[in-house]
């Protein structure tokens, strides 16, 4: 990036040399992309990260393809649910929200019973969710949209460069991802739209990214993106096998230290980076408790963190914890390969002096 910001100012729509050279830092990026994620090269569009993404599929889809219904989850993130919001009040569109089993796991039967009301439908549900760390089945309610002719998107931002994805062998019609989750830069992203498929372009001006998204491109942020996922891609398997023992000794160590502490979402279902646990303190901590965390330098996060600042409760563990224990605080602790047990011995011991 910092290479492309020095040297490469040339802007990619220019065709003089100092244009090429950057439309080619572009184009070998989105190369480098598609093959990491087993699609092609035109079945990706550059954005400023997975808010834009989403609001474009949501509402693109929607008007291209003649949607009159949406199929969703209330565990989504904030911009999936607000989009659809929007759709609903404006444009009158239905909105169904599939059911979530006590385990955060989304209800597939009461899928398979909303899909089969013959409604022209997309279907928008996330892949990893981003505060209980749940894995959707993306080839179960793939395949189960295509039976009723239902679109299908699904939100990859928290999968992306985090687990092996190949995307064209998927029953997955739109994916939005967002390059600072995978150690990429913020501020960019992509979304990916299976080949034949079509949208209206979310911005009209200088034709750039075929006509769909015009603007001059972030030269610096693409390619830091296409690294970034590079490396990701290279070292899953190490990265995977370390932080899931990470994440083995933080139950082990909060299980030992605080009985009666419980995870929040099917512990055989979530994603290795990613563990909300619910603590069994008096409901008077619940406010302090990452105040506290945050004067001792430990960056753990309640709801969900995109929504800056906010400390009203997280609407993902309203959908199905107890309300006992909706009371108690709950932690997200997300993991990557800088962290050791040291940092987590750090936080149980922060967590003691609540
Ligand atoms: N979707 C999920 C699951 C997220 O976790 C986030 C935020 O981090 C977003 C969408 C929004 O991404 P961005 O802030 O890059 O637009």
């Amino acid at each position: 990036m910092v290479r492309v910001l020095e040297s490469e100012y040339g802007n990619p729509s220019s065709n003089h040399f100092a244009g090429r050279s950057a439309k080619g830092i572009v184009e070998n990026s989105r190369k480098s992309i598609a093959k990491l994620l087993n699609v092609t090269a035109n079945e990706l569009v550059f954005t400023s990260g997975a808010t834009e993404g989403i609001n474009w599929i949501i509402n693109g889809a929607v008007s291209q393809h003649k949607i009159s219904r949406i199929i969703t989850s209330k565990i989504e993130h904030h911009a999936i649910l607000d989009a659809v919001a929007k759709l609903s009040k404006n444009n009158n569109i239905q909105i169904d929200c599939v059911k979530i089993k006590p385990d955060g796991l989304i209800d597939y039967e009461h899928l398979d019973e909303l899909l089969s009301e013959n409604l022209q439908t997309l279907v928008c549900l996330m892949h990893i969710n981003n505060e209980i760390g749940t894995i959707l089945d993306l080839e179960k309610v793939g395949t189960l949209s295509r039976k009723y002719n239902a679109l299908f998107f699904s939100d990859a931002v928290q999968s992306v460069g985090k687990m092996p994805l190949n995307i064209s062998e998927l029953p997955v019609d739109f994916i939005s991802s967002s390059a600072h989750k995978f150690h990429g830069p913020k501020g960019v992203g992509f979304i990916y739209m299976r080949k034949g498929l079509s949208m209206p372009s979310i911005t009209s001006g200088g034709s750039q990214e075929k006509g769909l998204r015009s603007g001059t491109e972030c030269v610096h942020n693409i390619a830091g993106m296409s690294k970034a996922l590079e490396i990701s891609i290279e070292k899953l398997d190490e990265e995977t096998k370390v932080i899931s023992e990470l994440k083995e000794y933080a139950i082990d160590q909060l299980e030992k230290n605080f009985p009666g502490v419980k995870i929040n979402g099917n512990p055989k279902n979530t994603l290795y980076n990613i563990l909300n646990v619910c603590l069994p303190f008096d409901e008077q901590k619940t406010l302090m408790i990452l105040f506290h965390l945050d004067l001792k330098g430990i960056a753990v996060s309640r709801g969900s963190a995109c929504q800056s600042g906010s400390i009203s409760p997280s609407h993902v563990l309203a959908e199905f914890q107890l309300l006992e224990d909706q009371r108690k605080p709950s932690i997200r602790i997300s993991f990557d390969h800088h962290n050791s047990t040291s940092d987590i011995d750090a936080l149980i011991d922060a967590l003691k002096t609540v």
